[in-house]
């Protein structure tokens, strides 16, 4: 692939350090990117965007002390639930988890209140009750 801007380079995936505004912040993310072996000049291709962004918000969220989308998925995984049912269980939307795993920060409050459910002996109970109330309707 040749560079749009100099039209002389290749472009060429290298470990990139680029900026990303996170909730008016600006923030240095490390990610892969097509960068042009001649003047430099950086794209990213759709995966690689779709990593900068989780990247991104990473970023933002271990320096305002908020769930990674790590810890997001680690604890959805350990409720043992569907995108569907943890969405149910927060009282969101079922695009709200999604978006959060795909790098969209949740907000404060929505975060204290995934932890709050997540806490084992009360997510067992919270569970046992949705599941239930997922099969009557
Ligand atoms: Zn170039």
């Amino acid at each position: 692939m040749n560079c749009f801007q100099c039209e002389a380079g290749q472009m060429i995936s290298k470990l990139s350090t680029l900026k990303a505004e996170v909730r008016g912040e600006s923030i240095a993310v490390r990610c892969r990117a097509m960068v042009c072996s001649r003047c430099g000049f950086q794209v990213l291709t759709d995966p690689q965007s779709s990593a900068y962004a989780i990247a991104s918000a990473d970023v933002y969220r271990i320096k305002h002390d908020l769930l990674t989308t790590k810890q997001l998925k680690e604890i959805r995984s350990n409720l043992n639930m569907s995108f569907r049912e943890f969405a149910k269980y927060l009282k969101v939307s079922e695009a709200s988890p999604k978006r959060w795993e795909a790098g969209l920060v949740q907000d404060d409050a929505m975060d204290e209140l995934i932890r709050l459910k997540a806490d084992l002996p009360t997510a067992r109970e919270n569970v046992k009750q949705l599941k239930s109330r997922l099969r009557v309707a």
